[in-house]
């Protein structure tokens, strides 16, 4: 059974006091029936009813390394018994030699790193820098995109996770968005909106905030000329430009970040996941030096006692050394296209798949129950960050046949472990082709 999917078999001990003492996200509380995972190792887990079965999208598209990155877990464990905690105002040496490394691996003049716990948070700082930095106040970001949850972020979230926030923080813009499959306005063409919007907005947007590559909204992959001509855009009008790494970011489009896959260095650049392969919980805010210099003789009035962590930044220098040494962004973009083919092969098969789309192990399934007009099967308007019931029978039925495979507004999400292998992406293609006869099934004729 699917986490979450009403099940025959009684909660455990376990799942019953989690399911009353601990609230579930985004959920109506009395739909919620947690599953205990009682094991992982690899590219699988197990699941308290014995379900084995393989991560295709490695839980919420964080765990780059799988469930057992020994070099991550010692980092922690040595880690904790060196220093477990230091306040922010002293240094450690891996949190130095991680703010070290992130200037290495991002791309251009990126240089200084502002460090929280979060994907989330990563954001509210991006925004707050770019906020005191222009001194202008709006943000303007797109409609298919999610940036996290709290006031600030989730106000520049444009999926429908935010309506419940509104009206949120005052000085977001929300703009259309790179989707050739799903509207009728060209990717290229959304460009001339944004640069007509900022005309209209005047001298007063401090940011345009993308993700790269759209992760949760539908693995959104723009035109190769989309995003340089975003930043050019984005500057003409005196506005910086923030990439969200956060989901894709670490190599899970066969590339360090998105921003590498269109060769563009943004002015900000926030990342999550992958920075530790979720081993720990570290958020990450890169800056150009330009600037880094800014704040030099401005005060950065933002920060947290968990700001770089010793323990999530062990995790995050041993993270990224698996990825340099084990050669993992390369193998990402090479498995990538076997994975590709693969479901090209689904896609062939099932006439429920409308579009497939992605880079390297970053792809997007998007289904239809009426190819030709690409209708969706329709969202469930009570569950903003799931798809439609028939996605979820489509999950639930890779599920018992051996995969998991997240489900987000009618698209099904694949983001494996970067270390994963041929057969085992057979292995859950198999479980996936025996969900699609479920959406195939259920289309409109
Ligand atoms: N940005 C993007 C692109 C994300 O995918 C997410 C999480 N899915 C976030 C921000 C928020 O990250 P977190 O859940 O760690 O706060």
């Amino acid at each position: 059974m699917a986490p979450q999917e009403s099940s025959d078999q009684a909660l455990n001990q376990i799942e019953q006091m989690d399911q009353k003492h601990v609230f579930g996200t985004w959920s109506y509380q009395s739909e919620v029936e947690p599953t205990q995972i009682v094991e992982a190792n690899g590219v699988r887990f197990t699941d308290s009813r014995e379900n084995t079965v393989i991560d295709f999208s490695g839980q919420l598209m964080c765990l780059n390394l799988g469930h057992s990155a020994e070099r991550v877990e010692d980092a922690v464990t040595q880690q904790v018994s060196e220093a477990e905690y230091v306040s922010p105002s002293y240094t450690t040496e891996a949190r130095a030699k991680l703010g070290k490394k992130l200037a290495d691996v991002t791309p251009g003049n990126l240089t200084k790193t502002f460090f929280s716990t979060s994907g989330t948070e990563a954001n509210e700082a991006a925004i707050k820098i770019a906020r005191f930095y222009t001194g202008k106040e709006k943000i303007l970001s797109r409609y298919r995109s999610y940036h996290g949850a709290t006031y600030g972020s989730i106000s520049v979230t444009g999926d429908p996770r935010r309506l419940a926030s509104e009206p949120g923080i005052p000085g977001t813009i929300k703009a259309p968005d790179p989707y050739a499959y799903g509207s009728t306005l060209d990717p290229m063409e959304s460009l001339d909106y944004i640069d007509e919007m900022l005309a209209l907005e005047g001298d007063t947007v401090a940011a345009v905030l993308v993700e790269p590559i759209v992760g949760s909204n539908g693995i959104l992959v723009p035109p190769d000329e989309y995003l340089p001509r975003l930043k050019e855009i984005a500057h003409d009008h005196g506005a910086l430009l923030i990439c969200d790494e956060v989901m894709a970011g670490f190599g899970r489009t066969g590339e360090w970040f998105g921003s590498d896959v269109f060769d563009v260095t943004p002015d900000i650049m926030t990342m999550a996941k992958g920075l530790t392969s979720a081993y720990q919980p570290l958020g990450a805010t890169i800056v150009t030096d330009e600037i880094a210099d800014h704040f030099e003789d401005n005060m950065l009035t933002h920060g947290h006692t968990y700001a770089g962590h010793p323990v999530a930044c062990a995790a995050g220098l041993a993270a990224i050394k698996t990825y340099e040494e084990e050669n993992l962004i390369e193998r990402a973009a090479d498995i990538g296209r076997y994975l590709e083919d693969r479901i090209e092969d689904l896609a062939d098969s099932h006439p429920s798949v409308g579009d497939t789309r992605g880079v390297g192990l970053f792809r997007g399934i998007e289904l239809t129950q009426h190819p030709e007009r690409r209708e969706p099967f329709g969202e469930r308007e009570d569950k903003v960050s799931k798809g439609s019931t028939v996605l979820d029978e489509v999950t639930a039925t890779a599920y018992d046949e051996g995969a998991y495979v997240a489900n987000m507004i009618n698209t099904l999400i694949i983001a494996p472990p970067l270390t994963i292998t041929e057969d085992e992406i057979d292995e859950a293609i198999a479980a996936l082709d025996s969900g699609l006869s479920v959406s195939d099934n259920a289309m409109s004729r």
